[in-house]
């Protein structure tokens, strides 16, 4: 007479464990993609509160600010009360909580970070790129941002490599011979790109997930998407 059996055989358990696994395989990629989702979010609100406190000193000062970090006030009493907190600066994408930068290693002048962070950041870039002068006009309180701003006041060495001395010149708007980035930006946004042109950037999604790259636009400060190159690929 057989003994009748109880439990699982080994086989069986195996097979179970199988399945289990392969079911696990198929749900926890999409888990990590539902948290991306979330931080993705979290960036966009971030970018809309940067619009709206930039929007506010621009109605105070008739100017953009010279530095992100100075929309909010620091220990060093250096900065405006449009941001209560610098954690707004930081988005969660940035693996290096925004203390080497925006992640575009192509463009560190535009950090609004401390510069000695950025030097150490980005060792192939030579130092005499940048520029002193336009980094004092930050909030040295402001030690992390995960954000690049396109209007900051350093040199625009790429626009003057790309553009004929005519728009140059154009761009110069107050004819010291150095366009800045927020010069390139302006002359950019009146001549063919509108609203579109982005005045801060995240792109963090891109180096750390290739996603697209998450932009706060200029004048009308709507969150749109792009590659990095965002002049051919807005969407
Ligand atoms: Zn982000």
């Amino acid at each position: 007479m057989k003994i009748k059996k109880s439990g699982f055989t080994l086989i069986e358990l195996l097979v179970v464990i199988t399945i289990i696994s392969m079911l696990a395989g198929q749900i926890l990629p999409s888990l990590s993609t539902a948290r991306e989702k979330g931080r993705q979010a979290n960036c966009v609100n971030n970018l809309h509160q940067i619009g709206l406190a930039i929007e506010m000193y621009y109605q105070d000062y008739d100017d953009y600010p010279t530095w992100l970090s100075i929309l909010c006030k620091g220990a060093s009493g250096i900065g405006m009360n449009y941001l209560g907190t610098g954690k707004i600066f930081l988005c969660l994408t940035d693996l290096n909580k925004g203390n080497k930068g925006h992640g575009n290693p192509s463009f560190p002048e535009i950090c609004d970070i401390p510069l000695t962070k950025v030097t150490n950041s980005y060792p192939s870039y030579s130092p005499s790129a940048f520029d002193q002068n336009a980094y004092t006009y930050r909030n040295p309180s402001v030690e992390s941002c995960s954000y690049s701003y396109e209007f900051a006041p350093t040199h625009c060495k790429w626009f003057e490599s790309s553009r004929n001395p005519t728009e140059i010149a154009q761009a110069d708007s107050n004819s010291d011979g150095v366009v800045t980035w927020k010069e390139a930006k302006m002359w950019q946004s009146m001549h063919g790109y509108g609203g579109q042109v982005p005045i801060v950037r995240c792109f963090w999604h891109y180096y750390n997930h290739k996603q697209k790259v998450l932009n706060l636009a200029f004048r009308d400060y709507n969150v749109f998407i792009s590659d990095p190159e965002w002049e051919s690929s807005s969407y």
